[in-house]
């Protein structure tokens, strides 16, 4: 065992299941260990490298700001965090930024939003619609949003009332509306954690017109989703909505921490001086790396060139799916963002992706038995084939252990 396993399990508390391996450096769509072992990175610091590592416009962009300075705090104008709103705000909706530093503080910045905003309506709306396995952090305003009994179940969670509804229940759904009157909505678009679930577009559409049809203010967590994970700047852009809240962070920092909310327009002037605030949000780094990473892939094409890689990736997917039919029982998600539903049991997934990674290809896996992948856009098509032949391998060697014991 390396030396700085044995130093990590002397020294950091024990709230991960890490994979045994040291990473020493980044390039490209791959990381290095510290054996100079080379692995391809197809979940991306869990949807957060959006252009693999070490790309030559986030180290640029980090060289200029960082020889300006690192932090200022919210005293002063920031610069690179006047642009990045402005380009969050024209590739979603017209309204405002907020910025904090990761993704269960852009929920606690919703959170606060959402009561800021219930205050202001006549009406006495209380609580937030979630969905059955959404995920929104780990904190305990945000905890209380997210519904995986794992990840809650032990902590005391704020008091304001959550509604759980099943995705695809447009029914139930409206039925919350009209018993409880609740204040807001949360939803991923493609649950992330809860197993890559994709939600409809039409459903997406059914949400919004309920939530404008009872006065329920609609906030979109495209934590994971966006910056182009999903094929669109935000995944609610395929459905062609409006929502009236979006949450980003993980991709949108390039790497570096960075998260916050767009509220739109009309509600924009509810978050009073005084309201809300954090020290490091955000950080000038991070916002300048936000830049690079949105105009590589909204002007220099990346996302576009993406989107053809993540359709090969999906494709040969589907056809290992046809060819395992037993093995492989559903493909799941959009663009970047894709989940193998294997039949199998956990520990068999656990063994796949442990081979895997043996064999330097890095995969998630979520609810078990879900092969997650949230790899770069920036990946190739013969990087998918390297991948679909590998597990290609991986699913055979189960089936003929199946067939000889
Ligand atoms: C990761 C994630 C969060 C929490 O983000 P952190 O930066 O880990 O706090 C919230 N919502 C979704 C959908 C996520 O995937």
């Amino acid at each position: 065992m390396s030396n700085w396993i044995e130093r990590d399990q002397q020294a950091i508390m024990s709230t991960y299941g890490r994979l045994p391996i040291v990473i020493d450096r980044g390039e490209g769509n791959y990381l290095f260990d510290e054996n100079g072992k080379k692995y391809l990175d197809l979940f991306t610091g869990l949807a957060v490298n959006i252009l693999g590592h070490s790309h030559p416009a986030i180290l640029e962009a980090m060289k200029q700001q960082a020889e300006k300075f690192l932090h200022i705090s919210n005293y002063f104008y920031n610069k690179p965090a006047i642009v990045l709103a402005e380009k969050l705000v024209r590739n979603s909706v017209t309204g405002k930024v907020f910025f904090a530093n990761s993704g269960a503080e852009a929920t606690e910045a919703a959170l606060k939003f959402v009561h800021k905003w219930s205050k202001e309506q006549s009406t006495e709306r209380n609580g937030v619609v979630v969905f059955k396995r959404s995920f929104h952090g780990r904190t305990l305003g945000a905890l209380k949003l997210t519904r995986q009994p794992g990840v809650y179940q032990d902590f005391p969670a704020t008091d304001i009332p959550v509604f759980e509804v099943e995705p695809h229940n447009v029914e139930a759904l409206e039925e919350v509306m009209v018993q409880h009157s609740p204040a807001a909505l949360i939803v991923e678009p493609v649950l992330g954690s809860g197993g890559i679930v994709t939600l409809k577009e039409e459903y997406l559409r059914e949400i919004s017109n309920l939530c404008k049809k009872y006065g329920v203010l609609c906030c979109m967590d495209e934590i994971q989703t966006g910056v182009g994970r999903t094929g669109t700047f935000f995944a609610y852009q395929h459905a062609g909505i409006e929502p009236d809240v979006i949450l980003f962070a993980k991709g949108i920092g390039g790497g570096l921490p960075l998260g916050g909310i767009i509220v739109a327009e009309r509600y924009a002037h509810l978050f009073k001086p005084g309201d809300h605030g954090t020290t490091f949000g955000p950080s000038p780094l991070s916002a300048a790396l936000g830049n690079a990473v949105i105009d590589e892939l909204l002007v220099n094409g990346q996302l576009e060139k993406g989107n053809v890689v993540a359709d090969f990736l999906h494709q040969q997917i589907n056809n290992l799916k046809s060819k395992y039919p037993t093995q492989i029982v559903d493909v799941r998600g959009k663009g970047m963002m894709l989940g193998i539903v294997m039949n199998l049991d956990g520990s068999q997934v656990k063994e796949i992706q442990r081979q895997l990674l043996t064999d330097g290809l890095m995969v998630d896996v979520t609810q078990h038995t879900i092969i997650r992948l949230l790899p770069p856009l920036t990946l190739t098509n013969d990087e998918v084939q390297l991948f679909t032949e590998k597990l290609e391998e991986k699913i055979k060697a189960v089936v003929n252990a199946n067939v000889s014991s």
